[in-house]
């Protein structure tokens, strides 16, 4: 029987490479669709509906396996979709938490869904403070890919005309809630933004799918699709076309390669058969989340590619970066004691953010250079962000129920730069459960990351005092590299073949037919969340691979 030969087969279904695979589907092209992972049932998978009380282990999931979560969700309510079975390593020094979620959509099934554009305060950075190198586009040439996919995924937000975040297409925000407008006026008198957040979470009807309800808990799942995930929002338009042979439980190992070192198809581990099996494919886009797609590509060795393919340059791997992430301060707001109860997680979304403030006017005006971003959170969560109060019994129960609306905190995103000496590659000695050599992270916060995290916590602790908080106090330190799953890097994008694994549409430059549609191809991971700018990018580099191969310039 003659071999399938797809036209593109397609490593992941997240963000990345489930805008891949719409988008190439939709432009008439056949797809295979590999995915680590199995598919979600949202009525059984997704039990964010329950009350902690109806879960077993009160949604904290069974003490034995606590050591091994990744922390908030990774959890009784998510038992078994986070990855554990594949492991990494860490080189000495390095301390990296890596959250995999291997299920048909990957991680935007559980995201945050703070949804910002990046500008030009972003892509031409080198030009503005002389550090590392600009990326090889210009806002105005992605800025119509950001509109298409607020238009499609809906995102809820106001135009706020600030210069480090452009404006987009928005369905209309979140309100505030009361402990916000409390902040705000202590950011207003400190001189600090205090805005709706950018949501891809829907406050109204959007192109078929229902709006919120707010039962909170999206971290768990939406059962009903109210914020943009891949399997919602993009797989099925995929699906319809018939264009897609999805494939599940398929972890990709290699990519193939032909007679002339070009991408033939890619290799998998069938996990269920645990049997290696090959599928061919005139183009591959890989999008597996910045490391994964890493340990790919440098796994993928051959005669042709001795340190994996599309590796001349030697930067695949190079230049991870993450946002560091942690609580800035925390307290409480004495205006609010004795309040009734607001349901204010309602949708455990970031429906405010303080956006980059910092280096607008000149780009060294701070001890740092670039800037960083904040997050308000408080009021009456689903568990009581008490601390301190003491007493027993009635009283104690009195005491929580006054101060239940009051706490209130921050949370800093602040980017790494991109450093020689934070990077990723293959360990030499250490195999997963499937025999595939393991990645091997280094990594560790950097100065300039470190002095914004000083900063957050000090025009956090002025806003407090501006605004009549009281302060509590603030993490004594970040949370560890990797914590906040927004890293990029390893396979950067960039004009010239000597430094850089692929051009500015994700097309390797030693390979024709091989992409990369994920944040790996990101010169580093700015104040903004990355989703929607992989999403973003995503399309416009499949656009142009359809485009390619349709005019015939891409020959395998
Ligand atoms: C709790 C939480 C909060 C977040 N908050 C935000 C936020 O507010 N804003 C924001 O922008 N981002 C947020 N993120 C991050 C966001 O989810 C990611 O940026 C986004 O999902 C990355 O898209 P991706 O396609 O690169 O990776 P993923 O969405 O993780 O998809 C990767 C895909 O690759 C597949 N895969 C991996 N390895 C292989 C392999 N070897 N073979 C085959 N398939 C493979 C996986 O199965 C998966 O389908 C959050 C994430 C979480 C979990
Ligand atoms: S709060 Fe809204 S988006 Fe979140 S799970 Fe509930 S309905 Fe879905």
């Amino acid at each position: 029987m003659p071999k399938q030969i797809y036209d593109v087969i397609v490593i992941g279904t997240g963000a990345g490479g489930g805008m891949a695979i719409k988008t190439l589907c939709e432009a008439g092209l056949k797809v295979c669709a590999l995915n680590a992972g199995r598919k979600l049932d949202p009525g059984k998978d997704f039990k964010n509906h329950r009350m902690p009380w109806d879960m077993k282990f009160r949604g904290y999931d069974d003490p034995k396996k606590r050591a091994q979560s990744y922390g908030y969700m990774d959890n009784e309510y998510t038992a078994g979709i986070w990855e554990h079975e594949i492991n990494y390593t860490t080189a000495p020094g390095t301390v990296w938490m890596w959250p995999r979620c291997f299920a048909v959509g990957g991680k935007t099934n559980f995201w945050g869904r703070s949804a910002a554009r990046m500008g030009d305060i972003d892509f031409q950075c080198a030009s503005l403070d002389g550090f590392d190198v600009n990326w090889p586009v210009k806002y105005e040439e992605i800025a119509p890919y950001y509109t298409k996919t607020e238009r499609l995924i809906g995102v809820a937000s106001t135009v706020q005309g600030r210069p480090s975040n452009p404006d987009g297409d928005y369905i209309p925000p979140m309100n505030f809630r009361c402990f916000d407008w409390i902040l705000k006026s202590g950011a207003d008198k400190v001189g600090v933004p205090y805005l709706p957040d950018r949501e891809a979470q829907l406050t109204q009807e959007h192109n078929g799918h229902p709006a919120c309800h707010y039962c909170g808990n999206c971290t768990e799942g939406c059962d009903i699709g109210a914020f943009f995930s891949s399997p919602r929002y993009l797989l099925p338009a995929a699906e319809a076309t018939k264009n897609l042979d999805m494939r599940t439980n398929a972890l990709a190992k290699n990519i193939l390669v032909d007679a002339k070192g070009h991408a033939a198809g890619v290799a998998y581990i069938d996990r269920n058969t645990k049997q290696e099996v090959e599928v061919y494919g005139r183009a591959v886009v890989v999008a597996a989340s910045t490391v994964e797609s890493a340990r790919i590509i440098l796994n993928s060795k051959s005669r042709f590619w001795p340190n994996g393919i599309a590796n001349s340059s030697g930067q695949a791997g190079r230049n991870l970066c993450d946002h560091i992430y942690g609580t800035t301060a925390y307290g409480h707001l004495p205006q609010l004691l004795g309040q009734p109860p607001f349901p204010d997680g309602v949708s455990t979304a970031e429906i405010a953010w303080l956006p980059r403030w910092q280096n607008l006017n000149k780009p060294h005006e701070e001890a740092f250079i670039r800037g960083y971003s904040m997050y308000p959170d408080g009021g009456c969560g689903e568990f009581p962000e008490l601390r301190g109060i003491e007493g027993f019994g009635v009283d104690f129960k009195r005491e929580v129920k006054r101060k239940y609306p009051t706490p209130v905190n921050f949370g800093i995103q602040a980017p790494s730069l991109p450093s020689p000496t934070n990077f990723v590659d293959i360990d030499p000695e250490v195999k997963d459960a499937f025999g595939i050599p393991v990645v091997r992270v280094h990594f560790r916060w950097g100065e300039n990351e470190l002095k914004m995290w000083e900063h957050g916590k000090q025009v956090s602790r002025e806003i407090f005092h501006a605004c009549g908080a009281e302060y509590g106090g603030c993490n004594e330190h970040p949370q560890i590299p990797g914590w906040s799953l927004h890293e990029t890097g390893t396979l950067r994008m960039g004009d010239d073949p000597k430094h850089f694994v692929t051009n500015k549409f994700g097309q390797t430059h030693d390979v024709p037919n091989l992409f990369v549609t994920d944040a790996s191809v990101f010169l580093s991971c700015t104040d903004k969340t990355t989703t929607l700018s992989i999403l973003a990018f995503s399309m416009r580099a499949s656009e142009y691979l359809a485009d390619q191969m349709k005019s015939g310039k891409l020959s395998a």
